[in-house]
């Protein structure tokens, strides 16, 4: 957290505390709970660490793929559980060569949840296999169930995603793709320090894939990673990003058809400074939503993500739920912009459509994509998904009792809400 931050809300706090409450919501002209200009937790968050660290290694010269990409693999790897760590450009590019290195051949199917980010599915895709959309169920996960009837002769691995940080059923999906021979990869990029019966994301199949985009909960702006514990799929990853090479033979040998994704030791000094907040950063999400939890979790219409016991820990890189319009008493749209009125930034950045749905697989000219129907994802994208970002985690303890404060209020007056078209 910044000084500039935190003296910030203290003042403003202490200035803008709304002196009556009533008269109903903000949106319709009552007082809001929290006054707009008293700040939530800034992100990305940075301090004085991060400055010098950055400024270290650039007037060192050294700027180029060395000493700190090794030590933020090496730590990355430690947090994961991971034996291998390979940094990359981007958790977009880390999953297509997570593809390559899987060795995906024209025509190779891999299971992919309906709904994500799109790089899920078109990592597959750009690398020349086919994703197969599968439906997620109530863990707004891929659906274990459902993967069996998507398998057909050509399907040759899954990759899962940890929608918010809350690690999929890796025990059944991995029986289902241990019993089929399939190969499993995970999507981690909401995953850093996830955990799945102590265990770390990224290593719960043979290699899993991480982003470090500023939205991300660990970031340098762009950045990825790929980790795994099986050295061939390592090392094959390892060659993809440096250009084809191979370790112990000479610079200018390549045996891979690779690409240059290396990282830079700029982005690297920013990972390592970040990455000593994150345990903490981690530690602090998990308690607020904890808070978050008890307090919201007996609202009718209101559905939260749900946990597993078998999460060792859960990043959170969103606080997820479903409006249920029917029961809450309005729909989503209505709910983001009565709680917006009441000093909360929900995101209205949530998915729109299932990934089947975006023009670029829906308008495929296979017409593979037409008749793909994934209901739960449906009702996420299009009716009931929203998220609270990492960062308002990050908030004080009183900060989580605002937000229930807002939510209850929301849900009290839902009926109330204008129409938000
Ligand atoms: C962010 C993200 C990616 C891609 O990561 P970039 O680093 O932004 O390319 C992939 N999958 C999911 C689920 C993501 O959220």
């Amino acid at each position: 957290m910044t000084l500039r931050y935190q003296a910030s809300r203290i003042i403003k706090g202490a200035l803008y505390r709304p002196k009556t409450r009533g008269g109903g919501l903000a949106i319709n002209g009552g007082t809001p709970v929290r006054d707009k200009r008293v700040p939530w937790p800034p992100w990305p968050s940075f301090d004085l660490k991060d400055r010098l660290e950055l400024i270290r290694t650039f007037e060192s010269g050294k700027w180029w793929y060395g000493e700190k990409v090794k030590e933020f693999e090496s730590r990355f790897a430690a947090l994961q559980d991971a034996k291998y760590c390979i940094t990359c450009s981007t958790g977009t590019i880390g999953l297509e060569i997570a593809m390559q290195a899987h060795g995906i051949k024209p025509g190779d199917e891999v299971l992919v949840p309906a709904f994500s980010f799109v790089a899920t599915a078109t990592a597959v895709a750009r690398m020349g296999g086919k994703p197969v959309f599968v439906d997620v169920d109530s863990s707004w996960c891929l659906d274990p169930d459902a993967i069996e009837a998507a398998i057909t002769s050509r399907t040759t691995g899954v990759l899962p995603v940890h929608f918010g940080g809350r690690v999929a059923d890796m025990d059944k999906i991995r029986a289902v793709a241990d019993r089929r021979g399939l190969r499993v990869y995970e999507d981690a990029a909401h995953a850093w320090g996830s955990a799945w019966k102590g265990k770390g994301a990224g290593v719960l199949g043979r290699g899993g894939v991480f982003s470090f985009q500023m939205f991300k909960n660990l970031t340098a702006g762009e950045g990825g990673a790929i980790t795994s514990d099986d050295e061939e799929f390592a090392d094959k990853c390892r060659s993809i990003v440096n250009c084809g090479r191979v370790k112990s033979k000479a610079w200018y040998y390549h045996a891979e058809l690779g690409t240059n994704a290396r990282i830079t030791e700029l982005q690297a000094s920013l990972l390592l400074t970040q990455l000593d907040k994150l345990p903490a950063q981690t530690a602090r999400r998990e308690r607020n939503a904890a808070i978050l939890d008890r307090g919201l979790s007996d609202i009718e219409g209101f559905v939260l993500q749900p946990g597993d016991g078998r999460i060792s820990r859960r990043s959170y890189h969103f606080y997820a739920f479903r409006i249920d319009a029917e029961r809450f008493g309005c729909d989503r749209m209505q709910f983001v912009k009565a709680c917006q009125a009441e000093g909360l930034p929900v995101t209205e950045m949530y998915y729109p459509e299932p990934l089947y749905r975006q023009p670029v697989f829906y308008e495929h000219p296979s017409g593979d994509y037409r008749n793909v129907k994934c209901p739960v994802a449906e009702d996420l994208a299009w009716k009931s998904a929203i998220w609270l970002n990492h960062w308002l985690l990050l908030g004080s303890e009183s900060d989580m009792h605002q937000i229930v404060e807002i939510i209850r209020k929301v849900k009290t007056y839902a009926t109330e809400i204008p129409s938000a078209k």
